[in-house]
């Protein structure tokens, strides 16, 4: 074992990814505490949450300075003398804030899932997967025979999201910006996919919708936000998980009638989820279990994007890769 390695460490708060975070050297202790584990990473996720994270406007407080990268999946490499459960060589599943951009992760071993084998498809389920499956089904209600209308469908999260609906038994809208993204879409069963770059949102979905969407889950916010709750179907349901169009900018002002003037009359409602309140609930550990299941079973199929980053200095190219958009799936550092 080296007695240094690397990390991505937000040094000070800025939108611009590259200009918060500086790679930092730390020890790797000889001999973990006798309660810990020392896990090698092998992949990291890279999450929107990364940026509001380094823009010091994330869901919960993350003072600088902060690690960064928040799931991974690696290989145990050291145990202190209490862990009973895990040795050398097994695979572990981690996700917390500062886990993900660094060579080497010490951490309590009652803290780690583990997993038989290591990949980028296990790994993509324990934020994008979850979020998804709790978001849709405790906050949205999700049921079958329903029209469910998901923004940036191609992602991490929306992939996630299209499946699963597909699997409730629903009619399927993702939007997306690329044909490529497209092609994605109609392979995970999507009914509607909308590259909203060649065409009108609001007019697909006032043609082709007209009595409306009964569950919207939404990560982009700005103007998809806006048309979604417009097209709210009664007893509507519109689940915003995040906002990721303005995480570049500060909040956009906007002026206009309160909202319940367009949803009182349809029963609509527009309801959040923060995966940050379930990870201590049952609920998060049910779910995951199933999702497990589910790609066992080869029932949910995670799209990884294709493009390689490598080690703690690629963690940085992806996440600008993800912020422009760019990714189709998850996007995956490699170690
Ligand atoms: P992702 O979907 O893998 O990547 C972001 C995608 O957003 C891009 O590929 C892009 O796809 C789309 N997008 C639309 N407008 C954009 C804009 N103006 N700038 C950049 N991208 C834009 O990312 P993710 O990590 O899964 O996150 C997606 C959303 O879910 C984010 O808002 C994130 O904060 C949220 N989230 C929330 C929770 C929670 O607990 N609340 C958990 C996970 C994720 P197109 O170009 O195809 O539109």
């Amino acid at each position: 074992m080296p007695t240094v390695y690397q990390k991505l460490t937000a040094i000070q708060h800025s939108k611009n990814f590259r200009d918060a975070v500086q790679i930092q050297t730390a020890e790797l202790p000889e001999v973990p505490h006798p309660d810990e584990i020392v896990v090698k990473t092998l992949y990291a996720g890279v999450n929107a949450a990364d940026l509001m994270m380094a823009a010091g406007q994330y869901l919960l407080p993350t003072p600088v300075p902060c690690d960064l990268g928040s799931e991974m999946v690696g290989q145990v490499v050291a145990t202190g003398d209490n862990v009973g459960n895990l040795k050398s060589g097994d695979y572990v599943l981690i996700n917390g804030i500062g886990c993900g951009y660094r060579d080497y992760y010490t951490i309590n071993a009652r803290r780690v899932i583990p997993i038989p084998q290591a990949s980028p498809e296990i790994m993509s389920l324990s934020i994008g997967g979850l979020t998804a499956s709790l978001g849709l089904s405790l906050t949205g209600e999700m049921s079958s025979n329903e029209t469910v209308l998901i923004t940036a469908a191609a992602g991490g999260t929306g992939q996630f999201a299209v499946q699963l609906a597909k699997l409730a038994g629903n009619k399927v809208i993702g939007t997306c910006s690329s044909d490529d993204k497209v092609e994605l879409l109609r392979s995970l069963g999507v009914d509607r996919p909308i590259n909203y770059k060649r065409e009108n949102m609001r007019e697909v979905l006032k043609s082709e919708f007209p009595r409306g969407v009964h569950l919207v889950f939404d990560g982009v916010g700005g103007e998809q936000f806006d048309i979604a709750v417009d097209h709210l179907a009664r007893f509507g349901r519109l689940v915003n998980i995040g906002f990721i169009s303005e995480y570049h900018a500060e909040p956009e002002q906007v002026t206009r009638p309160r909202i319940y003037y367009k949803l009182l009359a349809k029963n609509a409602s527009i309801r959040t989820f923060n995966l940050n309140l379930y990870f201590s609930r049952p609920e998060a550990q049910e779910h995951l279990m199933r999702l497990v299941g589910l790609l066992n079973e080869g029932q949910l199929n995670p799209a990884i994007d294709p493009a390689i980053f490598q080690g703690v200095a690629g963690s940085i190219d992806a996440v600008e890769y993800l912020q422009r958009g760019e990714n189709t799936g998850k996007v995956v550092v490699r170690f």
